[in-house]
């Protein structure tokens, strides 16, 4: 494979080679060749730059941010105490809640020179209460290094056409783009990307995908699996296509497969959030999730709050260690994931993730009182009724309210067997509500869908 170096677009005019990049491109490219000694340094020294980098972040916050400062004043602590894993598990983590509570308090009131300017980002809760972040140029600029990282490790042809289905793309005619857009055309010379929104018809996405034939697809897994059925209905094909990459929501193992079988190729998913960028990559190599350990630090914690051995599942506990105008440090940020091991085999020692569980949201609230992950039995449903989307949405204790497009209205006799199938998956006689909707089932804001939705705090 020819290295990505070799690929560059020189930018400057009668310099065709060596490629040279504009002056404000230069950062990014600096970062991509760091990244290839950084994802390989002993785990040792990792840590210690990490560390390092960290109490950096944190010192700067205790100055410039009255709720940090009272953060650690209450823990006891000072800021070059976080100074390795023993020292920061001591700072109890952040919530959700803990940063609304906080309000202006939380922004560091200033930033050093050369991290500006700021822009904000906010994302939504269960509870649908916003989370507001500023992020500097800095985060932006490593999730641009991350984004493109993550093309470089699939070895991605960047002359391929590209076609992305997400949220944010402007209601009404598709857009075509002369390159893949930025970052990739920052600096790579690319082929035509093509953007349709979320919001569209199932029938008339895989309409649109049949005319642009795209060699990689980018979209939210539940609308890549309305896309499987869609195309396996109709029998269509797209012969062209190489790769699907995913983000947004939690892929499972059973889209993996249905891809593989229906479509014979690979998915890769991304792991990534508003607040904090790009937080792991899959592997070409093992499908591992390797944390990116250059721009956060990821704990992965069980009920006590100690960090899961490889194979355990916790929450996930991020900290950003470039963040300098938000200090989220240990933040919980509402997310669930099964611990990885080292990956030998690919000789990179970036820490990993197993997989992404889910979001906390999606658990479902026993009347005992515990929480755990819900089995809401789909693959039994079809074979009572011609059911196309569903959703569970548990509103209360002992009531969950059942959202269905159906080809056909259930009779009475389906909803029974439907509802015995939903109380059986579920592990409890919960009281259902039917409701029945004529098309899609909505969408969060973002593009997102769950299948489940605990709405009991
Ligand atoms: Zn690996």
């Amino acid at each position: 494979m020819n290295h990505w170096a070799n690929q560059l677009s020189s930018q400057i005019p009668g310099v065709v080679w060596p490629a040279l990049t504009p002056a404000r491109i230069a950062p990014l490219v600096a970062l991509l060749n760091q990244f290839e000694q950084t994802e390989r340094l002993p785990v040792a020294a990792l840590q210690a730059r990490q560390f390092r980098q960290l109490v950096t972040v944190a010192k700067h916050a205790a100055r410039h941010s009255t709720f940090f400062r009272d953060r650690l004043a209450t823990a006891g602590l000072t800021a070059s105490e976080l100074a390795d894993p023993e020292g920061l598990q001591r700072l109890p983590v952040l919530t959700r809640r803990d940063i609304q509570g906080a309000g202006e308090q939380l922004y560091c009131a200033r930033l050093p020179a050369g991290h500006g300017p700021t822009g904000t980002t906010s994302t939504s809760g269960s509870s649908g209460e916003p989370v507001v972040v500023q992020r500097t140029s800095i985060n932006q600029l490593m999730w641009r290094a991350i984004t493109i990282r993550e093309h470089l490790w699939h070895q991605r042809d960047f002359t391929g056409r590209l076609a992305i289905i997400r949220a944010n793309v402007e209601p009404g005619a598709p857009k075509n783009r002369r390159n893949w857009g930025p970052p990739v055309s920052e600096i790579f010379p690319s082929g035509t990307s093509h953007l349709l929104s979320i919001n569209t018809d199932i029938a008339a996405q895989a309409q649109w995908l049949q005319q642009i034939n795209p060699h990689y697809l980018l979209t939210y897994p539940t609308n890549l699996a309305a896309l499987l059925d869609e195309m396996s209905e109709n029998t269509l094909s797209l012969p062209a296509l190489r790769q699907i990459r995913t983000i947004g929501e939690t892929l499972t193992t059973a889209i993996r497969e249905r891809v593989a079988q229906q479509l014979g190729i690979d998915v890769v998913d991304a792991y990534s959030s508003q607040e904090v960028g790009g937080i792991a990559l899959q592997c070409p190599h093992s499908g591992l999730y390797h944390i990116m350990s250059e721009s956060l630090r990821v704990e992965v914690l069980d009920e006590q709050g100690n960090a899961c051995a490889p194979g355990e599942t916790g929450r996930v506990v991020i900290t950003d260690l470039l963040n300098f105008a938000t200090p989220l440090i240990r933040y919980d940020i509402g997310d669930y994931a099964q611990a990885g091991p080292l990956d030998r085999p690919c000789g990179r020692t970036l820490p990993t993730l197993n997989h992404i569980v889910g979001r906390q949201r999606n658990m479902l609230r026993h009347p005992n009182g515990n929480r755990y992950w819900p089995l809401v039995g789909f693959d039994r449903y079809r074979d009572i009724a011609p059911i196309r989307q569903y959703q569970l949405i548990q509103k209360t204790l002992t009531r969950v309210e059942v959202r269905l497009v159906c080809d056909a209205p259930l009779t009475p006799v389906q909803e029974q067997q439907l509802g015995k199938v939903i109380v059986e998956s579920l592990g409890y006689a919960f009281e259902l509500n039917f409701n029945y909707f004529e098309r899609a089932l909505p969408r969060s804001a973002g593009g997102k869908f769950e299948e489940f939705v605990c709405e009991v705090r």
